[in-house]
């Protein structure tokens, strides 16, 4: 049965127009991603070299130290320049939601704000909360599993940006959906370790090249492969934490709505 997709289409404008309405909070580094500046592309070493490096500018939120300037991928060189530009700004809109997590926790030098994204997922999270390398004090609702999570992001940035991990790849595959179901959009496996993790992932140029896949469902598929490389577990379904952080994200941290069903995100999810 194919999927009006008319109603994700006017959440991602809603979550877009959310985040035009923060720009006065933010460098302009971090602005829309299509008013980015163009990315440092690194010189190829070698005839027939198979990735490239694009270089990403880091948010710097108030009281999170020692970031660095940028991140760092590895680019299959079989995505198009369009393509390229996309998995930028889906890695740019994931970090622009990391930042604005810990802009809202930092709360002016307190650091105990409850941010938007950590007061919606803990309307909904109740599963997986913790990573699979996490034996430390429980974590028992959404809230502290989205500390943790973005807390670890900013550990997974810093090791990419100061290169203490393996170079972050992302590699290309191309998968035509089978009718409205959507094989694959963007992969990455579960992380066993905290620190000196690549963030690497697997990105169908397919699903970047469907006038329906706009940047608010490409950023929740990174979202939720960069929660992966952070450790959390599927499945991915309603009540997991590694589906409702993101579709929180999707939804511009607004609740559900009962015309929006959770797999109307989370099959963007892998
Ligand atoms: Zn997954």
């Amino acid at each position: 049965m194919p999927i009006n997709i008319q109603p994700i289409l006017n959440v991602m404008q809603s979550i877009l127009q959310s985040v035009g309405q923060v720009n006065n909070l933010l460098p302009p580094s971090i602005l829309p991603p299509s008013l980015l500046p163009p990315s440092f592309i690194a010189p190829p070493i070698a005839e027939g070299i198979l990735y490239t490096e694009m270089s990403i500018p880091v948010p710097q939120p108030p009281g999170v130290t020692g970031l660095p300037p940028n991140v760092y991928f590895d680019v299959s060189n079989l995505f198009t320049a369009a393509q390229k530009q996309k998995i930028r700004d889906s890695i740019s809109g994931t970090m622009f939601n990391w930042f604005l997590h810990m802009s809202q926790k930092w709360n002016g030098g307190l650091n105990n704000g409850l941010s938007q994204m950590a007061a919606c997922t803990n309307t909904y999270a109740a599963q997986n909360l913790k990573p699979i390398w996490y034996f430390g004090t429980p974590i028992t609702n959404g809230r502290q599993a989205t500390e943790l999570a973005m807390d670890q992001f900013t550990q997974m940035i810093k090791d990419n940006g100061f290169r203490q991990s393996p170079r972050s790849r992302i590699d290309w595959t191309y998968i035509p959906n089978i009718g409205s179901f959507i094989i694959t959009t963007m992969h990455a496996t579960t992380a066993f370790i905290p620190i000196r993790v690549p963030l690497s992932a697997t990105v169908n140029a397919y699903q970047l090249d469907q006038p329906n896949v706009t940047l608010g469902p490409l950023i929740g598929s990174m979202f939720h492969a960069w929660l992966h490389r952070a450790g959390f577990t599927d499945p991915k379904t309603t009540s997991y934490f590694i589906s409702e952080c993101p579709m929180c994200v999707m939804r511009g941290y607004q609740p559900k709505s009962p015309l929006l069903p959770d797999n109307l995100f989370y099959q963007f999810f892998d």
